[in-house]
């Protein structure tokens, strides 16, 4: 017997249509947002202990990826996508914390190049002691799935630069050094004219000290090589 108030229905009820699955890269994207977001906010924890906000932490991070880790503020500014004032706000904030220091060219009194100090140096390469956690959870990856996420990394990044939402990359693929599948060997088939050494596939570079811009037309050949060997 029906209890009262319930109520029935002569047809079977038809389910409202169950949420669509989402496409592999709406949930991709998820994922990469939340990691970002928990670096994000893993570097505010941390930064307010140590008193360095994230933009000054990206101009150490700048400033260390430099062959002999100076760089002028205007491309301090370009590498991070930031005003010049902005910049130069930071760089100010940091010598004010010993950090850096800062110096007026003597031929041109309108550059000023910034030099990382033996604390800045400090400040910026973290713990040694204790890994970051995106290096533990990178080394939970195997071998193969690490290549394969470098690869994947480094068509983002350079899609994300021609978009304009990186405006500098230190990579491999747009590298003038770079001489990609210049081997047979499946493990090591590019070359790095810099070192005169085969490059694999596990070390492309995407932050290189030693890189240097190669012209458009090389760049492009370059990544079409690169990219069409891949394995989509
Ligand atoms: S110099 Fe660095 S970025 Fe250029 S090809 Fe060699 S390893 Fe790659």
């Amino acid at each position: 017997m029906a209890e009262a108030g319930t109520v029935h229905h002569s047809k079977p009820i038809t389910l409202l249509n169950p949420k669509p699955v989402e496409p592999v890269m709406t949930q991709l994207v998820a994922g990469l947002e939340r990691i970002g977001l928990a670096m994000k906010s893993r570097t505010w924890r941390r930064e307010g202990r140590s008193g360095l906000g994230p933009l000054q932490r990206q101009v150490l991070a700048v400033l260390q990826s430099q062959p002999k880790h100076v760089a002028q503020v205007s491309q301090i500014a370009e590498e991070l996508a930031v005003r010049l004032p902005t910049a130069s706000e930071a760089v100010a904030t940091l010598e004010r914390k010993r950090l850096v220091r800062r110096r007026r060219s003597k031929s041109d009194g309108r550059v000023v190049t910034v030099e990382l100090s033996a604390k800045g140096l400090r400040a910026g390469s973290g713990n040694p002691q204790k890994p970051s956690a995106l290096i533990t959870a990178t080394a939970t990856l195997s071998p193969r799935e690490q290549a394969s996420m470098l690869t994947a990394l480094i068509k983002l990044i350079k899609s994300l630069q021609d978009q304009g939402e990186i405006s500098v990359v230190r990579m491999c693929v747009s590298c003038r050094y770079f001489r990609p599948n210049r081997y047979d060997d499946p493990a090591k088939p590019h070359h790095c004219d810099y070192v005169n050494a085969p490059l694999g596939d596990m070390t492309l570079r995407t932050n290189c000290p030693e890189y240097e811009s190669a012209p458009k037309g090389q760049a492009d050949a370059a990544w079409a090589a690169f990219s069409n060997s891949r394995i989509a």
